[in-house]
């Protein structure tokens, strides 16, 4: 495996291909339908072991697409396939991307770009719904958060807060925590939530754990601002 793949054993089975690469990898900043976005793409497919890849432009919405071909498919946060040896790909500079892998009554995958706009737009319930929609059971879904801002260093303003409880409930209170005069936003249990409340039993998820700005390893924009790089994570099946 190269040294800038990182992979889930939750995800580690029969047919499935999944892995996020980690700054050492390739560079995911060009342009979605930039040549040098193409080539990062191509590099991932080959070391997880899948023919080619879909992604989009992830503009921070609430808005899932379906992968039936590889390339640039247009505007989302969220992408889903059903076909053989076709990954998905979803990139980040601290903002979560949650894959989802699903086994009946035939594979689905698909990934989720969690960031606090899309996940208070609901984005992975938004997947899960678009995969149920195909007839996928949420049952045989397993879901990995990959590494993103945790909570530990996650800052955001009132107007964040105010937007989440307005979207989301005010159960969304939750998943912040006042530090000073700005709130600490758990934005993996936001989306865990959304995942258990689409049917994904709850040993089936995993959180990595692992935060972007207070690690080594990942790019991160709350860090190192408009030079960080970005990072990808692609799951798909044979
Ligand atoms: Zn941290």
């Amino acid at each position: 495996m190269k040294s800038w793949l990182r992979t889930a054993p939750l995800l580690d089975r029969s047919g499935w291909a999944h892995g996020w690469t980690t700054a050492a990898g390739p560079d995911f900043h060009t342009p979605p339908d930039a040549p040098d976005h193409a080539a990062a793409v191509a590099s991932l497919s080959a070391a997880v072991g899948l023919d080619d890849a879909a992604w989009v432009r992830q503009v921070h919405g609430g808005t899932v697409l379906r992968a039936e071909g590889p390339g640039c498919l247009g505007e989302a946060d969220a992408l889903w396939s059903d076909r053989p040896g076709l990954g998905v790909v979803g990139r980040s500079a601290d903002c979560p991307l949650v894959i989802v892998t699903c086994d009946s009554p035939s594979p689905r995958w698909g990934f989720a770009h969690a960031s606090w706009r899309s996940t208070v737009a609901g984005i992975t319930a938004e997947l899960m719904a678009a995969l149920k929609n195909a007839g996928t059971e949420p049952t045989a879904c397993r879901a990995v958060i990959g590494p993103s801002a945790g909570p530990c260093c996650y800052e955001v303003g009132d107007e964040v807060r105010e937007q989440a409880c307005e979207s989301l409930g005010k159960l969304a209170e939750a998943f912040f925590v006042r530090r000073g005069e700005r709130w600490l936003l758990d934005l993996w249990r936001v989306n865990v939530a959304q995942l258990i409340a689409a049917g994904v039993p709850g040993d089936h998820v995993q959180v990595t754990g692992v935060c972007t700005i207070c690690s080594e390893g990942y790019p991160s924009y709350r860090r190192d601002g408009a030079a960080a790089g970005r990072f990808a994570a692609m799951v798909g099946h044979a």
